[in-house]
């Protein structure tokens, strides 16, 4: 199989003209070429009067080592590498192996479900625990408190099966290194488990909300027929662990109802929000240490104002569909502003966990033709900014979110402002062209106490710099709410390189994006799978 690079055809491209464009690039005749498929498109829209379609293909061709001799100085025609996805030694050497100990996976999120997969795969049939609800009962407590102000604390949008990324736009794109495909495997389970087969070629899939729920059941299904087994609401309140220094290692969990249940491997896939395990960790002795991570508001724009901007003439056109953006201003006080999550034709969700406080964070359908953009608009903090304790980044999230509770009326509505407002520094009293999405709803106000100093001046002179790089972002009556304090995790859970089991605890296997190793649907998924792995190895040994 051959690996065709840059292939550019012009947006309005015949699909017939994909092959003859294959033909001349290769230089062969049509019955040369046994088949091609597509292996990734993107586009090109610098131009936006001419955008251009790029594809990577792959081809079977008829005499592919003289192709390849012919072509040797064109760097974009290569043997196409193999992405299939083998298991590691240690799990072959236990698959089907009756052992009384299973591993046990904490959390449903897009770590714990890949690691819980390919476990499951290995034949290792692991004992999934999730603190929330199986999926379709989780909705209806996210939906409800969306519309009634009714937060369950145990079921929302952070909490229960599925994960944090459940109700979002479902994008599924990471800048991580991924040397083994493991990305590709992830793309391939899902499209499994239902997803639209185009994510295995767009060069940013989506997938959106409601096919997403579909997908988690589909997955789950497969665990079980795999020996895999789910327990909901079941909540790690605790751990156990033996021994001391270099010999810690970790016995079984604690239910919340007091049920005990030993094992020797743990992961650990909690997500960024659950602090309540986050701080039961620390004080098993667990190690953790900050890190850095973002705060910020989310900005809603009309999607048509983006799409004219970034495709011009083509905005509207079905392949490139709803516009997104990428935006980072380096402020004159040190700090970097920068676009986060950005969903187009989406809406903005209430996204907290805990009673008393207000977070904000988007999400669309897969068709995302929602009315507005929304993306978070935020500026990177680092330990130095919340000195003194592990868990420090955590209490400043807590401090914000309450702010935001307090600054919307202590009713679950966000704070909001007019971007033109906020940059000037005053008051918004009524909503100009932008409707915002957030529901319950959106309380004005103004923003500027709702983040330290440093994030307002930062924020104040990025948006109207932004509009350099999307002529009319600056716009008076844009609207931004807040606060957006959940854009990674605050800690580091840190594990050791060579076996992935947590630096002091052996056996703890901490993963995806609560212990920091992870930022995204994607990369958390990837980062389960090599959790995964590392259990597998460990229980070989
Ligand atoms: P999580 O998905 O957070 O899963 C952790 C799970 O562990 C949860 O189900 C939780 O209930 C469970 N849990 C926690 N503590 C315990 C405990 N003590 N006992 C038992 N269970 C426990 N990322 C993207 O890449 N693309 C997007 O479009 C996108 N949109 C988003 C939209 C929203 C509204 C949100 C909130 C997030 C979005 N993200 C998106 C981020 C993405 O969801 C996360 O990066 C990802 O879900 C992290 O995966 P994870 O498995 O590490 O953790």
């Amino acid at each position: 199989m051959l690996r065709i690079n840059e292939l550019k055809l012009p947006l309005d491209h015949a699909e017939a003209d994909l092959r003859q464009a294959l033909l001349a690039r290769l230089g062969i005749a049509g019955a040369d070429l046994l088949g091609f498929s597509v292996f990734k498109r993107s586009y090109d829209a610098r131009k936006r009067s001419a955008i251009v379609l790029i594809y990577a293909i792959d081809a079977e061709v008829r005499d592919q080592a003289g192709v390849l001799a012919r072509l040797q100085h064109d760097a974009h025609i290569l043997p196409a590498p193999d992405t299939s996805y083998t298991f590691v030694a240690g799990g072959e050497q236990l698959q089907g192996h009756d052992r009384n100990e299973r591993p046990v996976v904490i959390g449903t999120g897009p770590c714990g479900l890949f690691a819980a997969l390919i476990l499951a795969q290995m034949g290792l049939r692991p004992l999934i625990l999730e603190r929330g609800k199986v999926v379709r009962e989780r909705t209806v407590d996210t939906f409800g408190f969306w519309r009634k102000r009714e937060l369950n604390p145990e079921s929302n949008v952070q909490y229960g099966e599925g994960g944090a990324g459940t109700f979002s736009d479902g994008k599924l794109y990471s800048q991580i290194k991924d040397p083994k495909h493991y990305g590709r495997k992830v793309l391939t389970e899902f499209v499994k488990a239902g997803a639209p087969d185009e994510i295995m070629y767009v060069s940013k899939p989506h997938i959106g909300t409601f096919r997403l729920v579909k997908m988690v059941e589909q997955m789950r299904e497969n665990i079980i027929a795999l020996g895999g087994e789910y327990r909901f609401e079941s909540k790690v309140s605790d751990i156990e662990v033996e021994g001391e220094g270099d010999a810690r290692q970790i016995r079984g969990v604690t239910l919340a109802s007091g049920e005990h249940i030993p094992t020797r491997h743990v992961v650990l896939a909690i997500g960024h929000s659950a602090r309540d395990t986050f701080e039961m960790l620390y004080e098993r002795g667990v190690y953790i240490e900050a890190k850095p991570f973002s705060v910020g508001f989310r900005v809603e724009h009309p999607q048509s104002l983006i799409d004219a901007c970034r495709f011009g003439p083509n905005a509207g056109n079905k392949i490139l569909g709803a516009a997104d953006y990428k935006l980072v201003h380096h402020a004159a006080n040190g700090r970097s502003v920068y676009s986060f999550c950005m969903c187009p034709g989406g809406t903005v969700v209430a996204a907290a966990s805990e009673p008393g406080r207000v977070v904000t964070n988007g999400m669309s359908q897969y068709s995302r033709n929602e009315r507005n953009a929304n993306s978070a608009i935020v500026v990177g903090i680092t330990p130095a900014d919340y000195p003194g304790h592990p868990l420090a980044g955590i209490a400043l999230q807590r401090q914000l979110e309450e702010g935001a509770f307090a600054l919307g009326g202590g009713t679950y509505d966000a704070p909001g402002q007019l971007m033109g407002d906020f940059v000037k520094g005053r008051a918004s009293t009524a909503f100009g062209s932008v409707v915002p999405s957030f529901k319950p709803a959106v309380h004005l106000t103004d923003l500027a106490t709702a983040l330290p100093d440093y994030a307002i001046v930062a924020m104040r002179e990025a948006f109207p710099a932004f509009d350099k790089q999307i002529r009319g972002y600056y716009q008076e009556d844009a609207v931004l709410t807040g606060v957006e304090t959940r854009t990674s995790s605050p800690i580091r859970i840190k594990r050791r390189d060579d076996n992935l089991q947590s630096l002091n605890t052996r056996g703890l296997f901490p993963a995806g994006e609560g212990a920091g190793y992870a930022g995204g649907i994607l990369s958390a998924a990837v980062d389960g799978i090599k959790v995964a792995e590392a259990v597998a190895l460990s229980m070989a040994a």
